[in-house]
């Protein structure tokens, strides 16, 4: 399957860089660490990527550090910020505590968490196997969970922290072939929404964001003429690119969103309106 980038994104990239570098991105704090889950392919590298272009230092979360991990570390060092890689399984949650002191032993200010990492084992709801349900909602929403109260601490004792989920609109919208994926997606909602509450006062945001259906590995299994019929249902009518998600997060996970928290927001082409 063809992914159709819109050519102004390159256009806007390229402006996007030069602002940063003039100092005047997203206003992230140069010093500041970005944990992004997942960060070794598709929309987790963009937004790692993204965030690194914005002078944020990585530590990227994976299940193994590989040929993958090596290759996509190397691209977000050559942005010039530091760059590590902590292997785990975000569903663990003795992985993730372990994670976390790695990563502040290694870094100074962590300030932003990206929870990304997720898998699909989709099936209609009767064939659907008891550990395609339990691993499902435990990557994607435990996953979550567990990486937040890691960084909880850290974030409390610096009064400032923002995270950024990454649910689906298949969590607002449902999708037939999905149950697990859809509850654990929509789970992520809620959790976001909580978190916003119980922690607004020590100035950590939590905000959400619901994709359509974004050109990565996880969607390159489709067939071609499913991916035609289901362009044909989005307005935009194209999948989206993982940049376009990563732009969003970004936007989040910087001070000029200093004001939003407990959102979620869409980007699906239109898909879910
Ligand atoms: P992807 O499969 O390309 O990447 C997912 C990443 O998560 C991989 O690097 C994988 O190794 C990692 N991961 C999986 N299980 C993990 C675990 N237990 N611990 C640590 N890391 C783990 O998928 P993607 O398309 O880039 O999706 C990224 C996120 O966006 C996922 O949460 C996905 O559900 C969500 N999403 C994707 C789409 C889409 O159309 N691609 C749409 C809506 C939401």
């Amino acid at each position: 399957m063809q992914c159709q980038r819109p050519g102004i994104l390159r256009k806007d990239r390229i402006g996007y860089q030069a602002v940063n570098r003039a100092g005047k991105g997203n206003q992230m704090e140069t010093g500041k660490t970005a944990i992004v889950t997942g960060a070794t392919r598709g929309i987790g590298k963009a937004i790692a990527l993204e965030l690194a272009k914005e002078g944020m230092d990585i530590a990227v979360i994976a299940t193994a550090q590989n040929e993958r991990s090596e290759k996509a570390l190397e691209e977000i060092g050559q942005t010039g910020v530091k760059v590590r890689l902590f292997t785990g399984d975000v569903s663990v949650q003795e992985d993730t505590a372990r994670m976390m002191e790695q990563i502040n032993s290694e870094f100074e200010h962590v300030a932003v968490l990206v929870n990304n990492a997720g898998i699909t084992r989709d099936s209609l709801l009767l064939s659907m196997k008891e550990e395609d349900i339990d691993r499902v909602i435990d990557v994607n929403l435990k996953g979550c969970m567990y990486m937040t109260k890691a960084c909880l601490r850290p974030f409390m004792k610096q009064k400032k922290g923002a995270i950024v989920n990454i649910s689906s609109v298949v969590g607002l919208m449902g999708n037939a072939g999905q149950a697990n994926y859809a509850a654990a997606k929509a789970g992520i909602i809620g959790f976001t929404k909580t978190i916003a509450r119980e922690y607004a006062a020590k100035n950590i945001r939590c905000n959400a964001i619901a994709p359509g259906f974004i050109c990565t590995d996880m969607t390159a299994q489709l067939p071609p003429e499913a991916a035609e019929q289901l362009k044909s249902q989005i307005p935009l009518k194209r999948l989206g690119a993982a940049e376009e998600v990563a732009h969003l997060a970004a936007f989040l996970a910087g001070d000029k969103s200093a004001y939003i928290t407990g959102e979620v927001i869409k980007v699906d082409g239109g898909m879910y309106i």
